[in-house]
């Protein structure tokens, strides 16, 4: 039962290693946005950011079953798909980010990209926004600033790590058409680093808000920020592994949306659809200078299955036109959503585009005082109904909504039905 499989997991894991819902539900199978439990319960999973594809895509499982019917290894072997795969990641960068190094996660990637920096820029000091999540290594820890859904958490910051104000619209020092000061100020705090002896060697940041529920950046924050890092000698290294891959409909990249163009790209989660495997890519001149920290090698980045893996990803993201799905579909769920707002005070705000989308709620629209106890009830309600999602930002007031590109229309419009339900008869 889903019970002792819980018991049983509580002795061979650490409590911080933690499930979703009090009482998690034991899925067996997944199939598109549909997962289904050992009873046979089908649940709609709006939450899952990493199958970008949908839950057991048969084009994928043939070509990884294939792939290790004929070979797996490691990547120092030269084969077709790893350099395949670099050549069609690079191809959809702008030039001269078309140097590729594989990976297994998210964390290894923004870990790469920050010493790509350091040696790159010959220093360590990074400049990293408040509420984000980069990952859990030692780097990407060290620049993830969320406070709640943060899962490595160093107990403290290293002094390498200048953190800026979290460039939130909503509910930050800076709220509405306010918020378009983030950038500047941020540009003015970057220069005076530079001027106290301590110039960056690089900006991270997502290109679209995650953690803080997937907002916008306010218009022009990354270029002002980026021209500011570059005038410091520092790299702009922009964090795709969420945003990335077509989920904002309208672009494929996150940074697209900015108008910018980064110095180093990391990608992961939707790259492999939940297969282990994340990319760094930067310029070849950026690339070369890691020659100066020995040589780069990961024993199962880019391996032949894990290649197969991302250029079966990319074919059918292309041919299943799941970008186009995620702008229309998300257009319409972002819609309802909206509906939704006009009838429950609790929702403060409806944030993001395409399918990255979040539900802010709160108590009391005008002090925004966060509705975290209430967003966690609410989560619990809609999995009894059948519906995954979960709490994000540091407030945990927020409903993380990043379903599968392949949701459809039907999928979304039980997805606000039951939210509707929940708002109206309580949780
Ligand atoms: N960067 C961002 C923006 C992320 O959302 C995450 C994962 N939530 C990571 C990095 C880390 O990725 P992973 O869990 O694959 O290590």
């Amino acid at each position: 039962t889903a019970a002792s499989l819980l018991e049983r997991r509580e002795r061979s894991f650490a409590a911080v290693q933690e499930h979703y819902f009090d009482s998690p539900p034991r899925i067996e199978r997944g199939w598109r946005e549909h997962l289904v439990d050992t009873e046979g319960r089908c649940y709609l999973d709006m939450l899952n950011n990493v199958t970008i594809l949908g839950h057991g895509h048969p084009g994928l499982s043939e070509a990884v079953h294939q792939q290790w019917q004929r070979l797996n290894t490691n990547s120092r072997f030269h084969y077709e798909s790893v350099v395949s795969l670099s050549e069609r990641l690079a191809a959809l960068l702008p030039d001269g980010l078309d140097t590729v190094f594989l990976v297994n996660s998210g964390s290894e990637a923004v870990d790469l990209a920050l010493r790509l920096a350091w040696a790159a820029a010959g220093r360590q000091d990074v400049v990293a926004v408040g509420e984000a999540y980069h990952g859990w290594t030692y780097a990407s820890d060290a620049v993830s600033t969320s406070v709640a859904d943060n899962p490595g958490a160093l107990a403290s910051r290293p002094d390498w790590v200048h953190v800026l104000p979290a460039p939130n619209a909503y509910r930050g020092s800076h709220r509405g058409p306010d918020a378009e000061r983030y950038g500047p100020l941020a540009a003015d705090s970057i220069r005076e680093l530079a001027r106290s002896g301590r110039p960056p060697a690089a900006f991270i940041c997502e290109p679209y808000y995650g953690n803080a529920g997937g907002m916008a950046l306010p218009d022009g924050y990354l270029r002002q920020v980026y021209e500011a890092t570059r005038a410091a000698g520092g790299l702009c290294v922009a964090d795709e592994v969420q945003v990335g891959y077509g989920r904002l409909g309208s672009h494929f990249w996150g940074f697209e949306q900015q108008g910018v163009v980064p110095d180093i790209v990391t990608v992961a989660k939707a790259m492999g659809n939940g297969h282990p495997l994340g990319a760094v890519i930067t310029s070849k001149e950026i690339a070369d200078t890691y020659r100066s920290q020995g040589y780069f090698f990961s024993s199962a980045g880019g391996s032949p299955v894990s290649s197969v893996v991302g250029l079966t990803v990319l074919d059918a993201l292309r041919d299943e036109g799941l970008q186009e799905n995620a702008r229309i579909v998300g257009g319409h769920l972002r819609d309802r959503l909206l509906e939704l707002a006009d009838r429950h005070p609790l929702i403060g705000a409806v944030h993001g585009t395409g399918l990255y989308l979040g539900v802010e709620f709160v108590r009391d629209r005008a002090t925004l005082e966060p509705a975290a106890e209430e967003t966690a009830a609410i989560c619990e309600r809609l999995r009894e109904l059948g519906v995954v999602v979960q709490p994000t930002s540091d407030r945990l007031c927020v409903l993380k909504i990043k379903p599968p590109l392949c949701l459809t229309r039907e999928s979304a419009d039980r997805f606000a039905a039951v939210l509707d339900d929940t708002l109206t008869h309580g949780w």
